[in-house]
């Protein structure tokens, strides 16, 4: 990853997710942060070991990795981060936005970018208070979705500390998941237009997704 350590305060998008692949609703939710928010650059963050998917079977991360670097390679504001990857294990997001604050200027400001059905969980995160004063979210929606959800899981005390600090975000093309895709590659049908061709070469090269992983 390119050097972190500017002497500039910057306002920083972290875009955190397993990208089992990287899709356009990720890259549209990803551009509409750094427009909508006035980001300076958005950082995406493929995590080594979810730790909500600890039965589940994943692709390894290096792949994960690659895609996701082919997927941002044309948008100068994007890059990608191995810092979770790197660092192994699960993926805890506050012990992330740590180890990222300590390498920026102090006034830097952090956005951590993600689905919204993963921000509904953050109370189960590690050391959710913590994280929330370390960093404001953009909760990614698809249409259609229930905000009310959000003001069912959290205590109405909760809510009041949470909700000043979470934005929310509805974006069209999360209508594509990365569920469907490896689905639909299984199946052997045609994912072109879900994704970038590049990342589709990728995963037809490597031979993914056609076991059920
Ligand atoms: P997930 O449960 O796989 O995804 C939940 C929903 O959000 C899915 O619909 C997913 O769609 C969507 N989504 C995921 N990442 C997105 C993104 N960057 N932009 C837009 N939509 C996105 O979530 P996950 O990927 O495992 O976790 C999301 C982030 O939360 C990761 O950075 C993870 O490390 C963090 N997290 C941290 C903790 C913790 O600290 N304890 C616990 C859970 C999650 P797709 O399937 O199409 O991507």
């Amino acid at each position: 990853m390119e050097s972190l350590d500017k002497k500039e305060s910057l306002k920083f998008g972290i875009m955190g997710g397993t990208f089992n692949p990287i899709h356009y609703g990720h890259l549209v939710t990803a551009e509409e942060a750094f427009n909508q928010f006035k980001l300076d650059k958005v950082i995406f963050m493929p995590s080594a070991a979810p730790p909500h998917k600890k039965d589940e079977k994943i692709i390894s991360a290096d792949d994960r990795y690659l895609m996701t670097v082919l997927a941002v390679a044309s948008n100068k504001h994007f890059s990608v981060s191995s810092l979770e990857i790197e660092r192994g294990g699960y993926s805890y997001t506050v012990d992330t936005i740590n180890a990222l604050k300590k390498r920026l200027a102090p006034n830097s400001k952090i956005y951590f970018i993600t689905g919204a059905d993963a921000i509904l969980e953050i109370l189960t995160w590690k050391e959710p208070h913590k994280l929330i004063d370390f960093c404001d979210f953009i909760a990614a929606t698809r249409p259609g979705y229930n905000l009310g959800k959000f003001r069912e899981v959290f205590s109405y005390d909760d809510w009041q500390k949470f909700k000043s600090k979470i934005s929310f975000m509805e974006i069209p093309a999360l209508a594509i998941s990365s569920t469907a895709i490896r689905e639909r590659i299984r199946k052997g049908r045609s994912v072109r237009y879900l994704l970038p061709d590049n990342v589709i070469d990728y995963i037809s090269k490597n031979r993914l997704y056609i076991e059920g992983d």
